[in-house]
């Protein structure tokens, strides 16, 4: 069975005084919802607030804390820099690996992505993986290219093993952060391309297990019927998961 899956990407928001009782507020929602239970819920706060994150929602089933980013570097003279067995020891199990806004303001490369994916296995923590088009590939109707190009030059090196430890996130660069979501078609298009091509290199065993997470502008009020599509497996949540009851509403959008 795929695993129901939402993680909440903090960014670079929330001092320390404001993330505490935000956190505190989804912490008490979610203790409070049965509904809740069954979801595999992932918080990526700023790294700083990892160690408290965690230590803060242990108990709460299916919560993980997770990073949103890391070296690829195991240690060492890489000033500014946090490796991925940092990130374990202060309690991540999640690492976000080539989110766009990575891609585009850091100019990370798919050489430097396959790298922290590697390293991110390596250590037995779970990479979620973002893939995804500009509104300007799509409109030149080079979507589906580009995203099997991300997949490929990242991960298909990956053994099967290796590969199914991973989730993927779909996040249609053009709706991250500006109100756009993808239709629910165009969701299942391309969440259902993803799997195939996962299915054509590792088999079904493999592909019908991967997790899919749908990310863009993914709200309490579009969360239901984005979930609802047969190969949306949940969502990857900026904006909307800085607001507690707003993201436990999310997480209660999976169909019964
Ligand atoms: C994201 O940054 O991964 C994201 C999906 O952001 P938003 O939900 O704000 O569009």
């Amino acid at each position: 069975m795929r695993k129901k899956i939402v993680a909440g990407n903090w960014k670079m928001n929330k001092t320390y005084s404001e993330a505490v009782p935000l956190l505190y507020e989804i912490k008490d929602l979610l203790f409070k919802s049965k509904k809740a239970e069954s979801v595999i819920k992932i918080i990526a706060p700023p790294s700083l607030y990892i160690h408290d994150f965690y230590e803060t929602t242990k108990g709460l089933k299916n919560l993980f804390v997770g990073a949103q980013n890391c070296s690829y570097e195991e240690s060492g003279a890489y000033t500014g820099e946090v490796s991925a067995t940092m990130l374990k020891s202060v309690g991540a199990a999640y690492i976000i690996i080539g989110h766009s806004e990575r891609r585009s303001y850091f100019k990370e490369t798919a050489e430097e992505l396959k790298k922290k994916t590697e390293i991110t296995l390596k250590h037995g923590l779970t990479p979620i993986f973002c893939i995804g088009e500009t509104m300007e590939k799509r409109q030149a109707n080079e979507h589906f290219k580009i995203v099997e190009a991300q997949i490929t030059d990242s991960l298909f090196h990956l053994s099967p093993a290796d590969f199914q430890k991973i989730v993927l996130a779909y996040e249609p660069v053009w709706a991250i952060g500006t109100g756009l979501t993808a239709t629910t078609a165009q969701a299942q298009e391309m969440h259902h391309h993803i799997r195939s091509l996962v299915e054509k290199k590792y088999g079904n065993a493999v592909s019908s297990e991967i997790s899919i997470l749908y990310g863009g502008s993914c709200n309490e009020k579009n969360a239901a019927e984005l979930f609802a599509c047969p190969d949306v497996d949940g969502g990857l949540i900026g904006g909307a998961a800085l607001k507690a009851k707003e993201f436990i509403e999310i997480i209660h959008s999976f169909p019964a």
